[in-house]
């Protein structure tokens, strides 16, 4: 059978398991959560970019200078429509993030009081 070989114990560990038999070290498979939540928030660096581009060219489309009035129905559609977006930016984004490594496998020995 074809085995993982653990990166701080060497423990030849099968394809498939979720923690080297070794030392308990986490198998990772494709990117972590914290970098897949990297990627996401990247996205939605981006898409705010997008956003206040978009919104200079509506301005300058419309030829005014003013955003719709605070209590206007506009302006919260407006404000949906952005909250939206940047959501699904982030869900984007760290579905990007899932596909980044994705065959790569890594062990991540995690400290736990035993
Ligand atoms: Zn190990």
């Amino acid at each position: 059978m074809k085995t993982l070989v653990c990166s701080h114990c060497q423990t030849h560990v099968p394809i498939g398991a979720n923690v080297c038999t070794g030392c308990g070290a986490e198998v990772v498979r494709g990117a972590t959560r914290r970098e897949r939540s990297r990627f996401g928030l990247l996205f939605v660096a981006g898409a705010v970019v997008l956003l206040v581009v978009a919104l200079r060219a509506w301005q300058i489309g419309t030829g005014s200078t003013h955003l719709p009035q605070p209590n206007s129905e506009a302006a919260l559609l407006l404000i949906l429509g952005a909250i939206a977006l940047l959501a699904l930016a982030y869900i984007t984004g760290k579905t990007t993030g899932r596909l980044f490594r994705r065959s790569q496998v890594r062990f991540f020995r995690t400290y736990r009081h035993q």
